[in-house]
């Protein structure tokens, strides 16, 4: 197994990706991209590592708890701990009445036509948006050596059954996958790859089409440049669609 090395311009590693602000002058932390709360153990190795300030750091871990928890309540169909197969949500469950409180007035049950009992979630969307933009972030910046020093144009998240056959057939298969014709900067992790072929495995890092696959079933993302724009997407749990689009 070939290990993909990084080059990446050394000046860029010199801000936190989420404030932009000079990390010389800053106590700062090592933080996993994705969050690691949203992968199951055992881990891969060698997960991508980015230095960000420690404010940033602080400020994100109560909205990726949130986030983690929420997402194992919702498949579990439960607020439950003992109902959860994430182990950092059935931990946060059994640990923080006031988040299971939380989560637990999110779930309305109705009762369909037939009789049957369906659970529907309103999960607080902003927060999930927060730690999907924070991810796409650290994506983004290990994809191509680039801080988006910008606020992105957009945010969306959908779960796969909330979305059409078409716009999901569209969310796999960008148009613009393998697209040459848009040329990375040399010494981006992209680069490395197209120059030694797509789909080359990193340690614990597996291609499959314009997909990153983290970690099987669990998390996967994929990064595209389209004109000036950059776009980053996700898929959490197989179950839940995320795309982050910044344009020019
Ligand atoms: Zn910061």
């Amino acid at each position: 197994m070939e290990r993909v090395e990084e080059f990446v311009d050394d000046r860029q590693k010199s801000w936190c990706i989420h404030c932009t602000r000079w990390l010389a002058e800053l106590d700062t932390t090592e933080d996993h991209v994705p969050t690691k709360g949203l992968l199951v153990k055992p881990r891969p190795h060698h997960l991508p590592v980015v230095t960000i300030c420690r404010d940033c750091n602080n400020g994100f871990s109560r909205d990726e708890q949130y986030a983690v928890t929420v997402l194992s309540c919702i498949l579990a169909g439960s607020t439950e701990p003992e109902k959860q197969r994430n182990a950092s949500a059935a931990r946060a469950l059994a640990k923080s009445v006031a988040l299971r409180t939380m989560i637990d007035r999110s779930k309305q049950e109705y009762q369909t036509t037939g009789g049957e009992t369906r659970i529907v979630w309103r999960p607080d969307i902003d927060r999930i948006k927060r730690v999907v933009l924070k991810n796409a972030r650290g994506h983004a910046y290990f994809e191509y050596g680039e801080p988006m020093m910008v606020a992105p144009t957009d945010v969306w998240v959908q779960p796969f059954e909330n979305m059409t056959e078409t716009e999901r057939m569209e969310f796999e298969h960008p148009d613009d996958v393998g697209d040459l014709s848009v040329w990375p900067e040399v010494g981006s992790r992209m680069m490395t790859r197209i120059a030694s072929g797509l789909g080359v495995e990193e340690a614990g890092l597996d291609m499959e089409g314009d997909w990153v696959i983290v970690q099987e079933d669990t998390y996967r993302y994929s990064v595209s440049q389209s004109g000036g724009g950059l776009r980053v997407r996700s898929v959490l749990w197989e179950y839940l669609a995320t795309e982050v689009q910044w344009e020019d």
